[in-house]
């Protein structure tokens, strides 16, 4: 046996359980069905720009110890998620917060903006109250009773549903549990302590990551010969889908993706933010992200005269897509409980990820989980 830890993937999860692991001297391999390495955070260059290859990554956390284990392999820039809402040519600051309610409304005052609200809200309330209705039954009137009639309509409805696909009249309440509303004028986007971009781009990560680790790329753990895993190590961690790794033999787990188009613009500085939120259906497209701004600042945006935009489409997720989004409703998570139960029952399997435990992790908390992981196995 050549390995302890023949490792499938190589995103964040993959990368942070391999370097720990060789680092306290385990032989790993890491296998990765793609034919690069870092999963979901890849980095395309384009036109001297690390583009996203898989949708718009912002690094955030407040926890200081997964901060400095990140800043430890490459040190990270002040980028600050701040974008923007375009709704039909209306400009609009998010996360909704005093900027918003002064572009919306003309409010100055925190009061005045908490007046506008509170007033919507009532009507709201009032509007459903007199159709009978006690609870909120959808998705629509979930909103309303949390933000009122101005933001819902310009800022979430047509977003949500590009998002989803579906009328948010047909959507569950409990997709949207809050709406946090700030009354302050801040349009930093994350609460974190710390937020920012590695300098240099998430691929330097990545690279930091499985430094002297052995990597093979463009091999699918399922068609190849590591299938048969325990020829080659001691213990197998695993970040693909579980349903597949299972065969699919109780159904497939659901997915939202998401798919991209990208192209060149000749300019320098082509809408002034990283991403932009278009929150109409006059767009068929949910944001636009121009990748420069993640990393360039200042008069270094017109030091590279051209600049790579992507259009990102909110899709159902097909055979061939990638799957971004797991979907929480009773059917999908009936599922994946039977299918975590097998994983549960497994000896020297460690799943983990995204993927492996069907569901939506950031950055920040996966690293938390490889290494949590990788500690309970000591
Ligand atoms: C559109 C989008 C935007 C996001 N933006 C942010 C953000 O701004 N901030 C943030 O903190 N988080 C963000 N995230 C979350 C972030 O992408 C995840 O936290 C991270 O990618 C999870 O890492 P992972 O290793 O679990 O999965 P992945 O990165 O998906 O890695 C899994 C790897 O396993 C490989 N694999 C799967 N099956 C096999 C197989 N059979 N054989 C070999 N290899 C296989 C895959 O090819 C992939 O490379 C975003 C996610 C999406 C979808």
């Amino acid at each position: 046996m050549d390995y302890d830890y023949l490792i499938v993937g190589s995103g964040l999860f993959g990368a942070t359980f391999a370097h720990l692991a060789s680092k306290a001297g385990k032989r790993c391999l890491v296998i990765e069905k793609r034919a690069q390495l870092g999963g979901n955070v890849y980095c395309e260059k384009i036109e001297g720009i690390n583009v996203h290859k898989y949708g718009a990554h912002i690094f955030h956390t407040s926890n200081r110890m997964i901060w400095d284990f990140v800043n430890g392999i490459v040190p990270f820039n002040r980028y600050t998620n701040s974008p923007i809402a375009d709704f039909k040519g209306e400009r609009y600051n998010l996360p909704f917060n005093m900027n918003t309610f002064n572009q919306m409304w003309g409010v100055r005052t925190p009061a005045e903006a908490k007046a506008k609200i509170e007033e919507q809200k009532a009507k709201a309330l009032s509007d459903m109250v007199g159709q009978g209705i006690v609870e909120p039954q959808n998705l629509e009137q979930q909103a309303l009773l949390l933000v009122g009639h101005d933001i819902y309509e310009k800022l979430i409805k047509e977003y949500t549903e590009k998002q989803w696909g579906r009328s948010c009249q047909d959507l569950p309440a409990f997709i949207i549990k809050r709406l946090p509303v700030r009354f302050v004028y801040d349009n930093n986007y994350f609460n974190d302590l710390y937020q920012g971009i590695p300098i240099g781009g998430y691929n330097k990560l990545i690279e930091g990551l499985l430094d002297g680790v052995k990597c093979v790329t463009g091999t699918d753990y399922f068609t190849s010969e590591y299938k048969d895993w325990r020829r080659f190590a001691g213990k197998l961690v695993y970040s693909g889908p579980i349903d597949e790794f299972y065969d699919f033999r109780f159904g497939r787990l659901d997915w939202r993706s998401v798919t991209f188009k990208t192209r060149v613009e000749d300019t320098a500085n082509f809408q002034g933010n990283a991403v932009v939120n278009y929150t109409s259906h006059e767009q068929p497209y949910t944001r636009v992200i121009e990748h420069k701004h993640f990393e360039m600042f200042g008069p270094d945006v017109y030091k590279c005269r051209k600049t790579v935009v992507s259009e990102e489409y909110s899709t159902e997720f097909k055979a061939g897509m990638e799957p971004f989004y797991t979907i929480n409703d009773d059917r999908n998570m009936e599922l994946y409980a039977r299918y975590k139960a097998l994983a549960d029952n497994e000896t020297d399997v460690f799943f983990g990820g995204r993927l492996a435990e069907y569901k939506y992790y950031d950055m920040a908390p996966v690293i938390e989980r490889a290494m949590e992981i990788w500690r309970d196995l000591q």
